[in-house]
């Protein structure tokens, strides 16, 4: 018989639980199908998973299959693609989101109809969604102290094997990947599985042990960057917290923890994007178009803030502890809808994503899981502390390249012609007054 293994964010061979249940069959179908609703959400993203497809149709070849790929609505391609090959089962990664429970629960019906199987396989978390569960018949942890305590103890399913050869039914057209967006980051990472596990080879041989130490460190940039393999799947999640948990790096499996916890958030919240988690934290938000684009463009005349912003736009990507700056000073210092935020972050990060975006921005926004809503960030004592010499901020903003050290934090205190020289704009009207940033 045959089988369809549809992907989606598990763009790898090696662990992918679908695949690898897929090729019990002696026939197998790789499917992607782009789909035209997700397709101008982000030009950092596009490319990307464009480069991940390109890499995995290679490393599908080289065991004798290939990657098919057709455009359209997922449901009704996956569907003709399995009538036309005859297949009997599609094998799928069970996502969170709503956007993919709704596309899981469409294919679930036409499947039914066609009579054709629907499995459903774990693989884009260590610890699958639902899997750990509060006492008392909750469905999702909303704190992350007890659900890290209850992760650390479930057991990880084994690996799936990595298929040797793929054998395709006869008379399948490959197709095209598209062609590639403009308007991508000039300095993005690559896409694809054969860059990921090369980064992650060099992560876990060297960089992993300064990890707690270092991870806080804005210009020493001493985080692994695997987020966005993470994202798309090049890298399996148990596999990167096997090798972490192997080299005892209990503090970089935490970080997985969290990301496997707004799973399971965005799993039983489908609005994490648009609704309050607690609602009591939501306030009345400030409309203020002039600062919003101020803080998008990385001009709020903040250093530390506007560092973050260009960071995010240069790589797609940014610091979290950068991420935590930003989004507190849009949401707390500016007053400004965390929704607005997410967005934006959206438009440019390569690991952006509905639970660890949202979930992200709710947290610091004090509309979600925090335990203390109310903390405030105080941009200058953090930049002070998380970019001491102001490496980090000279890096990022050209126009203070000529600052030394720490003062390049307050360009406000320089002696006033020094200040008037430079091309940099002072804070925003609307948080002129100093002490806005030294209160706390
Ligand atoms: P490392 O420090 O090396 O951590 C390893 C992995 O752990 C990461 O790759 C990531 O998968 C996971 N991780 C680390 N921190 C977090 C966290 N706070 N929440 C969830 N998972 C985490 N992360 C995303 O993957 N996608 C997003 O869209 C996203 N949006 C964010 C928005 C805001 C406002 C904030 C404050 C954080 C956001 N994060 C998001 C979390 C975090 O900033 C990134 O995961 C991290 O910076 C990625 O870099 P890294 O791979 O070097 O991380």
């Amino acid at each position: 018989g045959a089988a369809v293994v549809l992907f989606t964010r598990d763009l790898r061979v090696h662990d992918n639980p679908a695949l690898a249940a897929a090729c019990a069959e002696d026939r197998v179908v790789p499917l992607y199908v782009l789909d035209p609703g997700l397709a101008d959400i982000s030009p950092n993203r596009s490319r990307f998973l464009h480069q991940s497809l390109a890499d995995l149709g290679e490393r599908l070849r080289k065991r004798g299959g290939d990657l098919i790929v057709r455009n359209g609505d997922p449901v009704a391609e996956t569907i003709r693609v399995a009538r036309d090959t005859g297949a009997g089962t599609i094998h799928l990664a069970a996502d969170v989101s709503g956007y993919a429970r709704r596309r899981e629960r469409r294919l679930a019906d036409e499947c039914e109809r066609h009579r054709i199987a629907l499995e459903l396989h774990p693989g884009l978390t260590v610890v699958a969604p639902g899997a750990v569960r509060p006492g008392g018949g909750g469905d999702c942890y909303k704190v992350f102290s007890p659900y890290h305590r209850a992760w650390s103890k479930a057991p990880w399913r084994s690996a799936a094997p990595t298929p040797e050869r793929i054998t395709l039914p006869d008379g399948l057209s490959p197709g095209h990947l598209p062609t590639l967006p403009a308007g991508a980051s000039p300095h993005a990472a690559e896409g694809g599985e054969t860059p990921a596990r090369r980064r992650l080879a060099m992560w876990t041989s060297n960089d992993i042990e300064g990890y707690e130490d270092a991870h806080n460190d804005l210009p020493g940039d001493g985080t692994s960057r695997l987020s966005p393999y993470l994202r798309w799947g090049c890298l399996s999640p148990l596999a990167v917290a096997e090798a972490a948990r192997s080299r005892d790096a209990d503090a970089f499996v935490r970080q997985l923890c969290w990301r496997d916890f707004y799973y399971q958030v965005a799993r039983v919240f489908p609005k994490l994007s648009t609704e309050p988690l607690r609602p009591a934290g939501d306030r009345d938000w400030r409309h203020d178009e002039d600062a919003l684009q101020h803080w998008r463009d990385g001009l709020t005349g903040v250093p530390i803030v506007d560092a973050g912003m260009r960071q995010l736009r240069d790589e797609g990507w940014m610091h979290n502890r950068a991420r935590l700056i930003t989004a507190a000073f849009l949401t707390k210092h500016l007053g400004i809808d965390w929704r607005l935020g997410v967005a934006w972050f959206f438009r440019w990060l390569l690991d952006g994503d509905v639970p660890n975006n949202s979930g992200n921005w709710q947290w610091t926004a004090g509309t979600g899981n925090d335990t203390r809503p109310y903390r405030r960030f105080n941009p200058i004592r953090q930049a002070l502390r998380f970019d001491a010499e102001g490496v980090y901020v000279r890096r990022y903003v050209p126009e203070l390249k000529g600052i030394d050290g720490a003062a390049v934090h307050q360009p406000w205190r320089l002696p006033e012609p020094e200040r008037r020289g430079l091309d940099y704009p002072g804070p925003l009207e609307s948080h002129r007054d100093e002490a806005v940033w030294l209160r706390d």
